[in-house]
């Protein structure tokens, strides 16, 4: 393989500039491609355990297009998985595909096609797509969650929950979005409470629903010793979780004209420290007692406001912005803590579904009741202070919660610390049988029913005479029509399919009718990676042997949106898996990085509809794979993402063309330019292959930390640099030393993991030139920091005159004492105040780091 043609020597000695092929990352992208395939660089040994390394990336939706921000994940990740495989590591890094869902389902019925269709087309596109990143996904074990293969195991964990009382039906109200049917509690966002997908508002309906009792590990799930999250990650897991101490209260009516009292009223607090300063009470206008409770005199205004509360929507109640309404009810209650009488209150920003229907108000520590109060001036009473702030007044609710606040205005109770304080208060209730100690959680169970055709079914049949009799296993995958109705009402065309419905009951064999709900595909990515391990395992979802071996997962990666979705739901579903005993580990995963997101142009997430989509294949037609990978990593953190910009990669393009011609042509100069092939005055060739070899073995040292973090855009920003450098010295007489073919090497062998198919390209000439033979670049061994080269050589030496700083001299490290004082004495700075007399003493401290010149006579 020829690479260069050099023409007649000039005259001056100096070499023509060369002609070296032009760097064509179209020529050369898919012959590696293709040849990586060909020697199963991707293809991992699941049987050699040694060494191994799980790498996993979150599987895409297939929704049709690979765009830029599926790039932005998972080159990154192949750098990874390279880099590892350099360190001798038996890398795992499968693909699959998240393939079940509401997208297809949608698309399906806009285009009138079927759903499995349109999701396999776009699995075939996505396929090759993924391929032009050159990235070593091992292909052999993919899964696609649509394939009766898988998700007959959804149906088969499903009856083992349903076996182990971990899955049960229930009657419930649950979100219900008019497009998508029934939402998890997380799939509704927004104080106006709108649907994650489609945005639509969310109303309330009552169902009966399939639920996984995931509330069972609330505490569990708190514990993240065993699972590395970024912060952010853990602090949303750990507020969703929500774990408060509280106590429940119990508030007794006081006697009155109208009412003998003694009635009791419930309410739960996470803030019983705060119970001193509870000045009245509020119940929900739906709360049993308002009517018992409600003085003559006051029934008409009470039933007015009951009414005009039952018409509004939980929404509309619960509006934060909206003005705080209420109305009295003309009767007290008593503080169970000091026998203080506090007015009773019927307001519509109390709900009767929640809770106790009840709260106590404290409207000096709660925003909502201090506004209440403000309204209908009611007393505001400060209990928790930090010292010496109990008397100023309040302008709003002081609701922080610092370690330094204590206890005030509240008996005996008085200087405690609001923790202690609050347990000590229910404590001294529970005596007297007025409080009970409560732990609560915001966490819910999981909600996994959804009335959906594109989704695995559950695998039940209700029967008349038996109630609820699970599918056997033997009859398993209840198999999904191929072709269906979306003509008619309602959202779930199983509901109209006879074929699908009609069945003989397994239990009496009479007839019956299979449930129609499908499941929440969160159910299918939360043990996909159990899968990749034996993907096509015919008697089992996983095989037990291999996920020991092999889990949890080293790495994970993926976007942080899931925070308490995704990476919640599996967390939940690793642990059920263990209660059946399928699996010994407590977490799925040890480690997950959460990417940025690149965002249109616009700053708005990327969509179709918006127009804002960056395509990839144009890009990579333009500049190749190896540009647009190394361009995503330089972008910026790989943590942040952010709006998507195209400038700058040019920049990285001329990159890859300075290392291209760096390689095949070292020796060449840039005509015009006087400087180039010619070495900086007063740099001596000894000196430059020196820096050289430093300057290479620093930029190793630098790049394996930045790999090792993550930090990808500094590892090219350090490749440039040595880049740099290289160019530096390119046509002089380094060029082709020992120390520049070090250098060019590193090069190569650091940026391989990045740009693995321009690195391959010039390491096969490389070899070529020599007469060696091939072997791939990404079968060698990351080099190792020689750590003599990157040894400071030289050091600092300030030269004082009588204690007062004159000059500083640069020293070889090793000098010996008599020769830097022949320096010293020689530094003109230092000649010109000594002006011809010889120092009384001089003083080199610290072994030589610092020199002081002692002159008698001033100086
Ligand atoms: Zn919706
Ligand atoms: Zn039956």
């Amino acid at each position: 393989m020829t690479e260069t043609t050099t023409d007649a020597a000039s005259a001056a000695g100096r070499p023509e500039r060369t002609r070296i092929e032009r760097y064509d990352p179209s020529a050369i992208e898919p012959r590696w491609q293709q040849r990586w395939e060909e020697l199963a660089l991707h293809r991992t040994d699941l049987q050699n355990t040694r060494e191994r390394y799980y790498l996993l990336t979150m599987y895409p939706y297939p929704s049709g297009d690979i765009h830029i921000g599926h790039w932005y994940i998972k080159t990154p990740t192949d750098a990874i998985a390279r880099y590892r495989r350099m360190h001798g590591k038996n890398v795992f890094l499968p693909i699959g595909f998240d393939a079940f869902g509401l997208p297809a389902e949608n698309a399906a019925i806009k285009n009138q096609i079927n759903p499995r269709d349109w999701t396999m087309s776009n699995i075939a596109n996505m396929r090759r797509q993924l391929r032009q990143m050159g990235a070593t996904f091992d292909w052999d074990a993919e899964v696609v969650t649509c394939d009766p293969d898988y998700y007959r195991w959804n149906q088969w964990f499903f009856l083992q929950f349903l076996k182990a009382g971990l899955a049960y039906r229930a009657k419930s109200p649950v979100d219900w979005c008019p497009n998508d049917g029934t939402l998890a509690r997380e799939q509704v966002e927004g104080a106006d409470r709108h649907c994650w997908r489609c945005g639509a508002k969310v109303e309330k309906r009552e169902l009966d629903q399939w639920y996984l009792k995931v509330t069972k590990y609330a505490d569990e799930l708190l514990d993240f010793s065993e699972i590395h999250f970024p912060d952010p990650v853990r602090i949303q897991q750990t507020n969703w979780i929500g774990r408060s101490e509280g106590g429940e209260i119990v508030f007794e009516t006081a006697p009155s004209d109208h009412h003998a009292g003694g009635e009791e009223i419930r309410v739960f607090t996470t803030r019983p420290d705060t119970l001193f300063g509870a000045t009245f009470m509020v119940l929900a206008p739906e709360h049993p007692l308002v009517a018992t409770l409600t003085a003559p005199d006051r029934r008409a205004e009470v039933e007015a406001y009951v009414a005009r509360a039952e018409a509004e929507t939980e929404i509309e109640r619960l509006s934060g912005d909206r003005e705080k309404t209420g109305v009295s009810i003309g009767a007290d209650a008593i503080n169970p803590v000091n026998g203080e009488r506090i007015p009773i209150f019927v307001a519509d920003y109390v709900l009767a579904g929640y809770g106790t229907g009840a709260i106590m108000a404290v409207p000096a520590h709660d925003e909502r009741d201090y506004a209440f109060a403000e309204r209908f001036g009611l007393p505001i009473r400060r209990v928790v202070a930090e010292p010496g702030t109990e008397h100023e007044d309040l302008s709003e609710a002081y609701i922080a919660h610092s370690a330094d606040e204590v206890l005030v205005n509240s008996g005996e109770f008085n200087g405690l610390g609001a923790d202690e304080g609050g347990r000590r208060i229910v404590a001294s209730l529970e005596e007297r049988g007025k409080a009970r100690a409560a732990v609560t959680y915001r966490l819910r169970d999981w909600l996994i029913s959804r009335q959906r055709y594109w989704g695995t079914p559950i695998p039940v049949i209700h029967c008349d005479r038996c109630g609820i009799v699970p599918v056997p296993d033997e009859d398993l995958p209840v198999l999904l029509p191929e072709t269906v109705d979306y003509e008619g009402s309602g959202v779930n065309p199983l509901t109209r399919d006879e074929a699908f419905l009609n069945v003989a009951c397994p239990n009496c064999d009479g007839p019956a009718r299979r449930e129609t709900d499908t499941m929440d595909t969160f159910i299918d990515s939360s043990w996909y990676w159990y899968r990749y391990l034996s993907p096509h395992k015919p008697d089992g979802p996983i095989d037990p042997d291999m996920v020991e071996t092999w889990t949890p997962v080293e790495q994970y990666t993926g976007g942080a949106e899931h925070a308490v979705m995704h990476l919640l739901y599996a967390r939940e579903f690793t642990k059920m898996m263990r209660d059946i005993g399928l699996v010994q580990q407590n977490e799925p995963w040890k480690r997950v990085f959460n990417q940025g997101q690149i965002l249109g142009a616009d700053g708005e997430r990327m969509s179709k509809s918006r127009g804002n989509v960056q395509d990839p294949d144009e890009l990579v037609r333009r500049y190749g794979a190896d540009t647009v990978r190394l361009f995503l990593m330089f972008m910026g953190p790989w943590d942040q993402g952010g709006p998507w910009s195209p400038s700058g990669i040019g920049g990285v393009h001329r990159f890859l063309n300075r290392v291209w011609t760096i390689v095949l042509d070292p020796h060449g100069v840039e005509p015009g330019d006087p400087d180039s092939g010619v070495l900086p005055a007063g740099e001596t060739e000894a000196d430059a292959r020196a820096t050289l070899r430093s300057a290479a073995h620093r930029t190793l040292r630098d790049v394996t930390a930045d790999y090792e973090g993550f930090r990808f855009n500094t590892m090219v920003a350090k490749l440039m640099e040595l880049s740099n450098t290289l160019m530096r010295y390119r046509g002089t007489g380094v060029a082709g030393s020992a120390e520049w073919e070090e250098a060019v090497r590193l090069l190569l062998l650091m940026l391989s993991p990045a740009a693995p198919h321009v690195t391959e390209e010039l390491w096969s000439r490389r070899l070529a030139a020599t007469g060696a033979e091939w072997s791939s670049i990404h079968a060698e061994r990351w080099p190792e920091v020689d750590a003599t080269a990157i040894a400071e050589t030289t050091r600092e030496v300030p030269i004082q005159v009588n204690g007062k700083l004159r000059d500083k001299l640069i020293v070889p490290v090793s000098i010996d004492p008599a020769e830097l004082e022949r320096l010293v004495l020689a530094s003109p700075k230092v000649a010109a105040i000594l002006g011809g007399r010889a120092p009384d003493r001089i003083v080199a401290a610290g072994g030589g780091k610092l020199v002081n010149i002692v002159l008698r006579d001033g100086g």
